[in-house]
C-alpha cells in the first residue's frame, strides 16, 4: 500500500536562496532539452501534402535526443555550466524523466487514443519541485532522521512533523515543493501488504450515493449531505483583492505581495474542499461495506452553464479520495452507468420522465420521494444483483408503497461532530 504524507518544512533564508536557484537552473535546463526534442522532430519530419522542397533538413541532421541520450550529456552540461554541479544529480535526472514523460505523452497516444498537449516551455518560478528518489538507504542524497531532513548539497532542514511516519512504513522518495505559504515536503510511503478488501458474501451493507448540485450526495437510505459552498464565499474576498491586484504595477514588490495573497485564498479553499472531501468519505466507509456511485463525465457537465458549481463541489476529486479511503480501510466501492438512473422508477421500473427542475420523483405505482434519493436507490439496484444484502433495491415489500415523506435531509451528523 502506498500513501503519500505532506510536511511543511522550516528551511533557513540561505537554504530557500539554494532551492530558487536550483528551479532556475532545472527549468534553463528543460527548455534547453525540450528545444533539443523539438529540433530534431521538426528537421526529420516533412508534413504529408508539402513538398519535401520546403522542409528539407538544412545542414546535419542531429541525433534523436531521448532520456538516455540527454541523460548522458549531463556530463557535459556540467562541464560548460559549472552552477550545475552544486544541483544533486538524482534531482536533474528527475527532471528529465519528466520531461520524457510530457514528451511521449504528447506523441504516444493511450489506450484511449488520447494525448497529451505539446510539453510547454517553462517561465520563472514553473518549477518549484524537486525529488529524491531514494531516502533513508546507504546510497541515499536524503536522510530524515528525527525532525530533521538531511538533503544532500542542501543541508539540514527542520521538518515540521505534525504527525509521525506511520509504524511498518518504508519512506521510498521525498519530494519538495513551494506553495503560496511556504516549502512543504511530500514523502511517498510504502507498506508490503495491502489491506484484505472485504469478501463480497461479508458485505452486510451497501448504498448507492447520488452526487448533485443543490446537495453534495444523497444516500439510499434518504440522507443527504448539503454542498459546502467554500468558493462561492470565498469569490467576494477574491474578487477584491483581484481587482487590487490589477492597480498594482505589474512586477512590483506591492504585486507580488499582493499576488501572492490571493494565491493563499486559492490554497485555502482547495485544503478546505479536501477536508470536507474526507470527512464525507469517511463517513460513508464507516456507515456501509459497500459504496455504488456513477461513472459520471464530469469534464462533460464542467464545460456547460454550471461549471462553476461543479467545479466547486468537484465530485471527481471527491470520488477518487473515497476509493482510496476504502482501500485503506477494506471496504468495497462500485462505479456503474447512470443512464436512466433519474428517469427510471426505483420501486417499479417504469420510466417517469422529468426535467432538472422537478426535484420530486412521483410515479403512477404510488412512490413519491425525493429526485435524488430515487437515483441513489437506481444505482445501489444497478450495483448490487447478486449480493446477499436484504433489502437491496427499491422498497422492502413490508414497507408501504406510498412513502409520504418526499424530501429528508438529514445532515450526517458524525461530519458535524468532526467540526
Ligand atoms: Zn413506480
Amino acid at each position: 500500500m502506498l500513501l503519500t504524507y505532506q510536511y511543511k518544512l522550516n528551511p533557513t533564508p540561505e537554504q530557500v536562496v539554494i532551492l530558487e536557484t536550483w528551479g532556475e537552473l532545472l527549468r534553463h535546463h528543460w527548455n534547453y532539452a525540450l528545444e533539443e526534442r523539438l529540433d530534431w522532430l521538426r528537421r526529420t519530419r516533412s508534413q504529408i501534402d508539402r513538398c519535401s522542397l520546403v522542409s528539407e533538413p538544412i545542414g546535419e541532421i542531429p541525433d534523436k535526443a531521448d532520456y538516455y541520450t540527454q541523460a548522458t550529456d549531463l556530463k557535459r552540461t556540467k562541464e560548460l555550466f559549472p552552477d550545475y554541479k552544486n544541483i544533486y544529480a538524482d534531482c536533474q535526472q528527475q527532471n528529465l524523466m519528466r520531461l520524457d514523460k510530457a514528451w511521449k505523452r504528447w506523441l504516444i497516444p493511450d489506450k484511449f487514443g488520447k494525448r497529451g498537449g505539446r510539453p510547454r516551455f517553462k517561465k520563472r518560478g514553473d518549477i518549484s519541485s524537486f525529488t529524491w528518489p531514494r531516502v533513508n538507504s546507504p546510497k541515499a542524497g536524503a536522510h530524515l532522521i528525527g525532525n530533521i531532513l538531511k538533503l544532500s548539497k542542501i543541508g539540514e532542514i527542520e521538518v515540521i512533523l505534525h504527525r509521525s511516519i506511520p509504524d511498518g512504513f518504508e519512506i521510498k522518495q521525498a519530494t519538495i515543493s513551494s506553495k503560496a505559504d511556504g516549502w512543504y515536503c511530500s514523502f511517498s510511503l510504502e507498506h508490503k501488504t495491502v489491506p484484505d478488501a472485504k469478501s463480497i458474501d461479508k458485505i452486510n451493507s451497501a448504498t448507492g450515493i447520488d452526487v448533485g448540485l443543490e446537495k453534495f450526495l444523497t444516500t439510499a437510505d434518504g440522507q443527504s449531505i448539503e454542498v459546502p459552498q467554500y468558493y462561492r464565499k470565498a469569490q467576494a474576498t477574491l474578487a477584491r483583492r483581484q481587482r487590487h491586484l490589477a492597480r498594482k504595477t505589474k512586477g512590483s514588490k506591492n504585486y507580488q505581495k499582493l499576488a501572492n495573497k490571493v494565491a493563499r485564498l486559492h490554497l485555502h479553499v482547495a485544503r478546505q474542499r479536501k477536508e470536507f472531501h474526507y470527512h464525507v468519505s469517511h463517513w460513508l466507509i464507516n456507515s456501509y461495506d459497500l459504496i455504488v456511485f456513477e461513472n459520471l463525465n464530469i469534464r462533460g457537465l464542467a464545460r456547460t452553464r454550471l461549471a462553476k458549481s461543479i467545479l466547486d463541489v468537484s465530485w471527481g476529486a471527491f470520488l477518487q479520495i473515497m476509493q482510496a479511503v476504502a482501500v485503506k480501510r477494506g471496504k468495497l466501492t462500485l462505479g456503474v452507468d447512470p443512464r436512466g438512473t433519474s428517469i427510471n422508477c426505483s420501486s417499479c421500473g417504469e420510466r417517469v420522465e422529468k426535467t432538472l427542475a422537478i426535484r420530486v420523483h412521483s410515479c403512477s405505482c404510488g412512490l413519491i420521494i425525493d429526485r435524488d434519493w430515487n437515483s441513489a436507490l437506481n444505482l445501489l439496484k444497478r450495483g448490487s444483483v447478486g449480493l446477499p444484502i436484504p433489502g437491496c433495491g427499491g422498497l422492502r415489500d413490508t414497507q408501504p408503497m406510498k412513502q409520504q415523506v418526499s424530501y429528508v435531509n438529514l445532515r450526517c451528523s458524525r461530519y458535524i461532530a468532526c467540526n
